[in-house]
């Protein structure tokens, strides 16, 4: 394991061993080829590691200790940082979930359900992989609506979701339910989350029970997790629901998440095609949104998952679902930015995109700032698209 510091990364295991006022326990648990064990631990242990971390490289003078332990990123392979046990996918962005309603049910987009329920499905943690593992076209069963009977073979609308996802470190018991006021000492910290989306195969599917094939065959992660600790000065006012929208059950409703349970934190999209690359052009930035326009907070989200006594478990992995905002250039997948595949997106050189195309690279990004605070980036989520077979 290691801490990013500018662009080097710190060795967490060496590091640690070298902090003389760290629990034993905390020194043990960053010993761990994974964050899991440190993850258990808690808040409290990851703020204390995180303080003495931060007093031990400002207080080096001559010995250099700690820093001897730096290596340059650039020579570094990042892996997945956790040994994930469940992925539970949100669908926590109001805008997103109006805008993919309104294309598949024009008449009433929105489910009754959707501003009293934090609404998730179960998806995979077999098929996550760490950022720059290649994703390959899957192959399914789907039925446009213009063809009489379903048949199989590669998907042909394959799309993105831009997402954040958060890791749980402290476990919650089977048969017992989360305040959401204490949501957040389950939180261990933020990731960016590519809940890659086969639309063709998830439109034939989802009724009545949900996506399954149409999603499951790969989700991409960044490698490095931001504590929720070092997210405290981003925290802002939850999503403030629109005059005439019903007040969230009270085992949702808490007064402190009300006040600071949002994030402002800021994601974007960019696509790279084949072509793009060889001739040496940019990745063409297709979306900017931030995570303040989710309609659920990540403690809710926590609460509901837990308000009929499913257990959670340290290294479980949840999505916020696609982080969508209200304008247009602040939607987080191409099922809307392309309305369908109806305005394709158009890429310099000329070529355009309705959903990716084989040899595309969809790369994320996130970051929170604020004057007075260290800037505080999420790294990338980057994966290029194979071909099916
Ligand atoms: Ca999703």
């Amino acid at each position: 394991m290691g801490v990013a510091i500018g662009d080097q990364i710190l060795d967490l295991a060496a590091a640690a061993a070298l902090l003389a006022d760290l629990p034993g326990e905390i020194v043990q648990a960053c010993a761990a080829p994974q964050l899991n064990p440190l993850m258990a631990l808690g808040p409290r242990a990851s703020a204390a590691l995180r303080l003495a971390l931060s007093r031990g490289l400002s207080a080096e003078r001559g010995d250099q200790k700690l820093r001897r332990h730096l290596t340059p990123m650039a020579n570094a392979e990042l892996l997945l940082p956790v040994a994930i046990g469940d992925f539970t996918d949100f669908y926590a962005s109001v805008f997103h979930a109006t805008n993919v309603g309104r294309m598949l049910r024009p008449e009433n987009p929105l489910v009754p359900n959707y501003k009293y329920v934090p609404v998730a499905y179960h998806s995979r943690a077999s098929s996550v992989r760490v950022s720059g593992t290649a994703v390959k076209r899957p192959q399914g069963q789907r039925k446009p609506a213009n063809e009489t009977v379903p048949s199989y073979g590669p998907s042909r609308n394959l799309d993105f979701e831009l997402e954040l996802g958060f890791y749980i470190g402290v476990p919650s018991d089977l048969g017992t339910t989360i305040p959401v006021g204490k949501a957040a000492e389950h939180v261990f910290g933020f990731c960016l989350l590519n809940d890659w989306s086969a639309r063709d195969v998830q439109g034939w599917e989802y009724q009545p029970l949900g996506p399954f094939l149409g999603k499951n065959f790969a989700t991409t992660v960044s490698p490095w997790v931001v504590t929720q600790e070092a997210l405290a000065p981003f925290r802002v006012p939850a999503f403030a629901r629109p005059q005439g929208d019903p007040a969230p059950l009270p085992y949702l409703d808490d007064p402190v998440d009300r006040a600071q349970g949002g994030f402002d934190i800021a994601v974007d999209a960019c696509l790279s095609s084949e072509k793009m690359r060889a001739a040496g052009a940019a990745p063409l930035c297709i979306t900017k949104s931030s995570f303040q326009t989710t309609y659920w907070t990540v403690a809710q989200m926590v609460a509901h998952h837990a308000s009929n006594g499913c257990n959670l478990m340290t290294g479980d992995l949840f999505g916020s679902g696609t982080v969508s905002g209200p304008e247009k250039g602040s939607q987080g997948c191409l099922l809307e930015i392309t309305a369908r595949g109806k305005e394709p997106v158009v890429l310099p050189g000329g070529e355009q995109r309705a959903f990716i195309e084989d040899g595309d690279e969809i790369i994320f990004r996130a970051y929170a700032e604020k004057p007075g605070y260290p800037r505080i980036g999420f790294g990338e989520c980057r994966a290029v698209v194979l071909p099916a077979g």
